[in-house]
């Protein structure tokens, strides 16, 4: 043991299970569903604007709240879209990617004592983020198998110390998506309080079946005291490249600037310079939604030959799939089982929820290549 000793800030935090799958996958030659990752490539127009741009001169530090060109097209979508004005200057800040931007809200309004409600199974980094701001989570499971919110029991958990909610559609892990009516109770629940909204959205266009996102950014009175956060990385298939940006009031996006320009600063120029450019035609966002839902389509139906049983997604690279036809076994063994034995990676539901509930549940990435998905299905009609 080495002299020196530090006291965790994360005495409990493990290695994440994104990071154990896709290892597990590599050691095994499985094929990875696990991880959120396209396997096909990017756009090829994305990557030229990226090749020019460095070419052209743009490789030193743009501005640290992003460069404007890019915030200005991002404004102009978010009109387009969701007819809510949002000024550039004052309430877009780009990030390296989702996850820093939810970790940077989160340090910004959290003090020790708060309270964020979360709901689980939940994206794995939101309640370490809350934690080592000295906050707690309160969480809520949502109601399997639909995973819809519980809004009474919301209701129930909000106290004095409540400072946020943390709503994610569509949602990571499980596909649901939040509906009109979700929206009204978070209103409804968070009016004339000091409750924050953390809205992560980083699957904004990735919804299907003619849904309609319910972006908090469709709600200007939401808006004032909501950090909405994006990733342009997992919308427009280049995961690797982590960056991302978050839309705000200006009150709470001077908050989050104060934290946002003594950690990273300013990103990635030449990649903000290309996305600037490729953000002003539309159609590069407008089909993402109906490109993704002919793989979960494909998927789906391939899957009908195994004996896992689909629920149902609406939105986001994934599906989950009940195995209790097939096993009693736990999520994480079972997942580890059918890495080594059967040659397919996906992520046991379990490792979303604090207190490891276990619905015999994986999950599935369906954002791959049709023969990626067609040897897993060969693979997986061996169970
Ligand atoms: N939130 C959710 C729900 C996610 O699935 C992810 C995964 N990409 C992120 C945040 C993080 O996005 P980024 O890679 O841009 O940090
Ligand atoms: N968001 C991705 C997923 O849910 C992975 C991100 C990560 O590996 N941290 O699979």
């Amino acid at each position: 043991m080495s002299a020196i000793q530090i006291k965790s800030k994360l005495p409990n935090a493990g290695t994440t299970i994104f990071t154990v799958m896709s290892s597990l996958s590599v050691q095994h030659n499985a094929i990875n569903l696990g991880q959120g990752f396209p396997d096909y490539q990017m756009s090829e127009e994305l990557i030229s604007l990226v090749n020019e741009a460095m070419k052209t001169g743009y490789n030193q530090y743009v501005h640290m709240n992003g460069y404007m060109p890019l915030k200005e097209a991002l404004a102009e979508k978010v009109e387009y879209i969701y007819t809510t004005k949002v000024n550039p200057d004052t309430q877009i800040t780009v990030t390296p990617g989702a996850t820093y931007a939810i970790y940077t809200a989160l340090t910004a309004i959290l003090h020790p004592g708060d309270e964020v409600i979360v709901f689980e199974p939940a994206y794995d980094s939101y309640i370490p983020s809350i934690e080592i701001n000295g906050a707690t989570a309160v969480t809520v499971q949502l109601q399997f198998p639909g995973y819809s919110i519980d809004w009474n029991e919301v209701k129930s958990k909000i106290n004095e110390r409540t400072r946020a909610i943390i709503i994610n559609s569509p949602h990571n892990p499980t596909g649901s998506v939040l509906s009109e009516n979700d929206i009204q109770q978070l209103r409804t629940l968070t009016k004339d309080t000091q409750i924050i909204i953390i809205s992560d959205e980083v699957y904004e266009h990735l919804i299907f079946d003619d849904k309609k996102h319910e972006s908090i950014l469709k709600y200007p009175d939401l808006l004032e005291k909501s950090l909405v956060c994006f990733s342009f990385g997992k919308v427009y298939h280049c995961t690797g490249w982590k960056l991302g940006y978050c839309i705000s009031s200006e009150y709470l996006m001077k908050e989050f600037r104060k934290i946002h320009q003594f950690n990273c600063f300013s990103c990635d120029a030449p990649k903000q310079v290309a996305l600037s450019q490729f953000l002003k035609n539309r159609e590069n966002y407008v089909g993402l939604g109906k490109f993704l839902q002919k793989k979960r389509d494909y998927f789906q139906q391939l899957m009908q030959q195994t004996k896992l049983k689909a629920l149902p997604t609406y939105g986001s690279y994934f599906q989950v799939y009940s195995y209790s036809d097939i096993s009693d076994e736990s999520e994480k063994d079972f997942a580890i089982r059918l890495t080594k034995e059967f040659g397919v990676a996906t992520i046991p539901l379990s490792t979303f929820y604090s207190s490891g509930t276990n619905n015999g549940v994986l999950r599935f990435c369906f954002s791959k290549k049709k023969s990626t998905l067609e040897t897993a299905v060969e693979r997986l009609v061996k169970l």
